[in-house]
């Protein structure tokens, strides 16, 4: 039996994230990992990751991984903890104190259970769910919290009966009933008057560690020197405290985190995005679910009752087709929407951490020289999106073109491989050259050049004001001079007889024809050309447009587009 407290470090502290394995990695979560990692490795000491998977069984896997892929990506890496493989090829994790999945450790927690019952400091509680509710109630008539107290020692003949009865024991733990005082680093200290904390459960009747026990054991085991972790958890320290006293373990320093917010004050989470897509939904005064999103039984099921959420695919599928952008609250959602992972990072140490002399703009190795306990901010941080993109875009535009490109395909494999199929390499580096400054995401070159994938024949003409205007739909010009529609007519013939399909030639046939035909504005002629090719106004230069949709094309897009606005008048 591991009784002995495992030594410490003399080296530097450790610190931990344990994440429960539900779902996604929050940015709540990320900024967590995010300091406890540059705490450590900033003193020289360790951080490790631990899966509490306690109320869910290892069935969580699936969940576990996209918490460490998500870190990995961030560039937060883990000294010990579940091993993972790299997309770089590096073996992450593994260590001398595993499990670090704590499914995997009951064996530990029941020692130290049956510890605490032998020394008499827990207890087996038999209460049935009838008779807990009914102490709830009394003690709701006398107007008092409930809090669970010793109920006196269970006899031989009761425990028999219990058994016979079916029924299973938790265990808890007997609280001592003196004030206990909650030191924190971030927060400051608070204390609890004596009775305040009742005896909690620390196994549950499945056999189970509850969360309280199952972290001051493994905080212990695992030699945690210090713990940095969500405010929710603030007064939970404070049994933390109690267990490890009576356990015989040493005390972590604690320090806990304020939430982060959106900027009307409100949690970010994920029903952020129904919220978004309820009102897109109202707003179109939709009916009916567009076509390949969600299915008609889960549409109902959302609309009827705000606290259904839809499943991530859905949403995104539904945001598409209602052409909303779904507002990130995930890791994962930042990266498909091209943020860069260094910037998330930076972003997220100012959420609740200031470097001071007004200094904004840092990478992970400067958060870990300077991160402390003493500059983390007490109040809930506002999560200012506008900034982070501007910080994102600042980024994009400092980067040297050929990492942008490189950025950009590693992006497009995971999020956009049909751009990758479709255009090839050659025109997938075209594309990028295109749009590197003005992309303010490595998604925007995808995001906003879907006409790159579509049919020729489905292309569909924005019938809006910009198009009609640079067409002269409705308005033939005044003075006599040629529509932008009788341009497109007359470059299609140009462009037909070009010999060559290149930015240069392309350029140099259009500029002729504008010193003829347009008073050199070549403008008058780039215009509609666009919209010909890809349906709207805005797209990369026109000449890289051109290229990067090709001659044949080209040439029937423009055709197409002729007779539609021809159509129209
Ligand atoms: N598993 C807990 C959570 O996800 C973390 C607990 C801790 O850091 O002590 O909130």
């Amino acid at each position: 039996m591991q009784t002995d407290p495992s030594p410490r470090p003399s080296s530097g502290p450790v610190t931990r994230f344990a994440p429960s394995p539900s779902g996604h990695l929050h940015v709540g979560g990320a900024r967590t990992a995010l300091f406890c990692w540059a705490f450590a490795k900033g003193r020289g000491g360790k951080f490790l990751i631990r899966i509490e998977d306690t109320d869910q069984k290892r069935s969580s896997d699936a969940a576990s991984v996209g918490f460490l892929k998500d870190l990995d990506w961030l560039g937060i890496r883990w000294d010990e903890g579940p091993e993972y493989t790299a997309p770089d090829g590096t073996l992450v994790g593994g260590g001398p104190n595993g499990s670090y999945f704590q499914s995997e450790r009951l064996p530990i927690y029941a020692r130290y259970t049956e510890k605490l019952v032998a020394e008499g400091k827990a207890y087996e509680a038999w209460d049935s769910p009838e008779e807990l509710e009914a102490m709830r109630k009394e003690a709701t008539a006398r107007k008092e919290a409930f809090r669970y107290r010793f109920r006196g020692e269970v006899t031989a003949e009761e425990r028999a009966r219990y058994l016979a009865e079916g029924r299973v024991p938790v265990v808890r733990f007997r609280t001592p009933q003196v004030a206990i005082t909650i030191q924190d680093e971030v927060l400051g200290d608070a204390t609890l008057p004596a009775g305040e904390v009742d005896d909690f459960v620390i196994r549950k009747k499945d056999g189970f560690p509850t969360y309280h026990f199952a972290v001051v054991v493994d905080d212990e085991l695992m030699g945690v020197t210090h713990v940095l972790r969500a405010q929710e958890h603030f007064t939970n320290t404070a049994k933390h405290m109690v267990l490890q006293d009576a356990l015989g373990f040493r005390r972590p320093t604690y320090g806990h985190l304020s939430i982060i917010k959106n900027p009307d004050d409100s949690k970010m989470s994920k029903r952020d995005k129904d919220k978004v897509l309820r009102k897109a939904v109202k707003e179109k005064a939709l009916s009916a679910p567009p076509a390949g999103t969600v299915t008609a039984e889960e549409w109902t099921k959302w609309l009827g009752d705000e606290n259904v959420q839809l499943d991530l695919d859905g949403a995104i599928r539904l945001a598409e087709a209602l052409k909303v952008q779904l507002p990130e609250i995930n890791v994962d959602d930042f990266r498909r929407s091209g943020y860069l992972p260094e910037v998330i990072c930076n972003f997220l140490a100012l959420n609740g951490w200031s470097p001071g002399h007004d200094i904004e703009k840092f990478d992970n190795g400067f958060l870990k020289e300077r991160f402390g306990f003493d500059r983390v901010m007490k109040t809930p941080a506002k999560f200012d999106r506008v900034k982070l993109l501007a910080f994102n875009t600042d980024a994009i535009t400092g980067m040297a073109p050929a990492e942008f490109a490189r950025r950009c395909r590693l992006h497009a494999d995971q999020y956009r491989p049909d751009y990758v199929a479709r255009l090839g390499d050659a025109k997938f580096a075209l594309l990028m050259t295109a749009c590197q400054e003005r992309s303010k995401t490595l998604d925007d070159p995808f995001r906003t050049n879907g006409f790159l994938l579509v049919a020729d024949d489905a292309l569909a003409f924005s019938d809006d004001k910009t198009v009609r205007k640079a067409l002269g739909i409705g308005a033939a010009p005044a003075d006599g001079s040629r529509s932008g529609l009788e341009h497109l007519r007359a470059m299609r013939g140009v462009l037909a007889g070009l010999s060559e399909w290149t930015q240069a030639a392309l350029e140099s046939a259009a500029t002729a024809y504008a010193a003829e035909h347009a008073q050199g504005k070549i403008g008058a002629v780039a215009q509609p050309l666009r919209i010909g090719v890809s349906g709207g106004t805005v797209s990369p230069p026109i000449w890289d447009t051109l290229v990067l949709v090709g001659r044949a094309s080209a040439l029937a897009r423009i055709d197409r587009c002729i007779a539609w606005a021809g159509a129209l008048g």
